[in-house]
């Protein structure tokens, strides 16, 4: 191919997707490559759709897209290993339209999405690597792929590779990620009919649910597994830094197992079909792992920019708002016709002044405290679950004296001073 375009971006998950079809739509020469059979066909998550940063590439597209059940409700467990406490929140004004967030499956969604943009005038090309950025006198001007003749020429290059992204490695703009920047997850679809998976969390046809699951779910380690409701299927995942993983001797497998089979889990599954494995990495460095986003002819967008909020589990959505700002910054500079690094930074500038970087900001250094105090995970949460017992068994003791011993339970066992420390410092963290 020796023809040059205006863009060329590299992967079609929604990063890579609502960047090229904004630059098409707007009358930019856009060819998306992507790896896989098909979009979506390798892509791999929980299944929270976010609807505002979606609706904001397409419009309403609750009527058209592959969407699983908008979601009426959100869970967090603090599981041990007989009990769990539970909190969250179920509102019905999610079930009707603008409805907030959706369940999905991401191959049939990334698929609908990138034809989406083909309808714009997206040259898509499947099956096809792409290997290394073409760089002159220090400018992206193309790329490499594993076809025969095989180089492309672009005045910007997008990176939308995803969570490795080797070819940012190459620029040399990040290096490679560190076992405690990454959590390796895993997960099943179990298939479900439609009226079990309505009466055991009970909702409509037209209703999800989600639950996030702390504690005994990563054996106490730093991570989470989810609990997500389809149509009529079930995404159940969990997942850990690689260091936690590799210090605690987990293997991810029998951490998905273990979790199928807890308790408070196994009857919410059982009866199910498990019709898919899927394993995958999320970048999870938050705002120091966030690297360097553009220079001359090149932006890095998405998960390949580290752009994940571990804490909320939102990527798809901060992968569709850079890829949007990206767009928003290329269109710009071709009008100026000027693809400089200074040119292109209007992407960075937006990424920074955007929720994206704000939150990434907000939360720089819970991962870290976390990982290296693991009793919020294996202590906490089995004292939480005590406390709780304890406040609901109607034994006769007089109430000011079972709320003291709540309280000595958790100060008795760890001693006050460490308590308020322990509860400053994730506080800190978080605030
Ligand atoms: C288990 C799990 C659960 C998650 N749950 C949620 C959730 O509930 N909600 C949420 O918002 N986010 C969730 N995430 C995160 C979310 O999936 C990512 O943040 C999001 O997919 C990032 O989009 P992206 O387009 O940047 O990258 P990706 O979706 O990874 O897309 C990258 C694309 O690039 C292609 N590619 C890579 N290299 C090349 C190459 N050299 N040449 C050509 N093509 C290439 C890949 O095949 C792929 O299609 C989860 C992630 C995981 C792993």
């Amino acid at each position: 191919m020796s023809e040059k375009f205006d863009v060329i971006v590299v992967g079609a998950g929604p990063a890579g997707t609502a960047c090229a079809y904004l630059c098409a739509k707007s009358g930019l020469k856009v060819l998306q490559i992507e790896r896989g059979e098909y979009p979506g066909s390798k892509n791999v998550m929980g299944g929270v759709l976010y609807r505002k940063q979606t609706e904001e590439i397409i419009p309403e597209f609750w009527n058209d897209a592959p969407l699983e059940r908008p979601i009426v409700e959100q869970r967090f467990w603090m599981m041990d290993k007989e009990s769990t406490v539970t909190f969250g929140y179920k509102g019905l004004e999610w079930a009707k339209e603008p409805y907030n967030n959706f369940t999905v499956l991401r191959a049939p969604f990334d698929r609908w999405f990138a034809q989406k943009g083909v309808e714009q005038g997206v040259l898509l090309i499947n099956e096809t690597v792409v290997t290394e950025c073409i760089v002159e006198n220090d400018k992206v001007v193309g790329v490499k792929t594993d076809r025969p003749d095989g180089e492309i020429l672009a005045d910007v290059v997008v990176l939308a590779d995803g969570v490795n992204s080797l070819l940012a490695q190459q620029l040399g703009f990040r290096k490679e990620l560190k076992p405690d920047e990454v959590a390796l997850s895993v997960m099943e679809v179990i298939n479900l009919p439609k009226e079990k998976i309505n009466d055991r969390f009970n909702l409509e046809d037209n209703q999800g649910c989600t639950i996030e699951i702390f504690g005994d779910s990563t054996k106490g380690n730093l991570g989470t597994a989810f609990l997500y409701t389809n149509k009529d299927s079930l995404n159940i995942g969990v997942g850990t830094t690689l260091s936690s993983m590799m210090n605690a001797k987990l293997k991810p497998y029998d951490l998905l197992d273990y979790l199928k089979n807890h308790p408070m889990v196994a009857p919410l599954l059982a009866g199910g079909e498990s019709v898919e494995y899927l394993a995958h990495l999320i970048p999870e460095g938050g705002f120091h792992s966030v690297p360097k986003v553009a220079g001359h002819g090149v932006v890095v967008v998405g998960d390949a920019a580290q752009l994940v909020n571990a804490i909320h589990r939102e990527g798809s959505n901060m992968a569709m708002a850079s890829g949007k700002m990206a767009a928003e910054a290329i269109i710009k500079a071709k009008e100026r016709q000027d693809f400089s690094e200074a040119s292109l930074n209007k992407y960075r500038e937006a990424l920074y002044e955007s929720f994206i970087l704000k939150d990434l900001e907000k939360y720089k250094d819970a991962a870290h405290t976390f990982e290296h105090h693991p009793q919020y995970f294996n202590d906490y949460v089995p004292m939480l679950n005590q406390a709780m017992s304890k406040f609901f068994t109607v034994d006769g003791t007089p109430k000011r004296e079972k709320q003291k011993q709540i309280v000595k339970g958790f100060t008795g066992e760890k001693g006050t001073l460490n308590v308020i420390k322990d509860l400053y410092r994730a506080w800190k963290a978080v605030k």
